[in-house]
């Protein structure tokens, strides 16, 4: 099963080689039209401060449970991955949708070392 972390596009930008021999790095932002990412209103809305971290939260597992209907062998090809790390813009240590995902993909079985720093 799968080891998941997770890592700001910053940490990616200054160690991406390192990384890239170990794991497999995959981008959930809207800019990269990833399925894991959030919806652009809901990176606004967050961002402007007229979302909640709850209401975020809500939206964004919604929107993983319809995909997970939809097309569950997105979420099977990455838990075929032996080492996975889950990268967004967000700085480390902010609420953010990755840690989000890397908790859906805990509770799928792989095993989440958290924030690569
Ligand atoms: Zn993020």
């Amino acid at each position: 099963m799968t080891s998941i972390h997770t890592a700001s596009m910053s940490y990616i930008n200054r160690y991406y080689e390192e990384t890239r021999e170990r794991h497999s790095i995959i981008f959930i932002t809207a800019k990269h039209k990833s399925p894991f990412a959030p919806t652009w209103d809901m990176v606004k809305q967050h961002k402007a401060g007229t979302m909640s971290d709850e209401e975020y939260t809500d939206l964004y597992m919604k929107k993983m449970r319809a995909l997970w209907k939809k097309d569950r062998s997105l979420f099977d090809e990455i838990l075929d991955e032996p080492s996975v790390v889950l990268v967004c813009f967000c700085p480390t240590g902010k609420f953010c949708h990755r840690h989000l995902l890397a908790n859906i993909f805990e509770k799928l079985g792989a095993t989440n070392y958290g924030e690569c720093t």
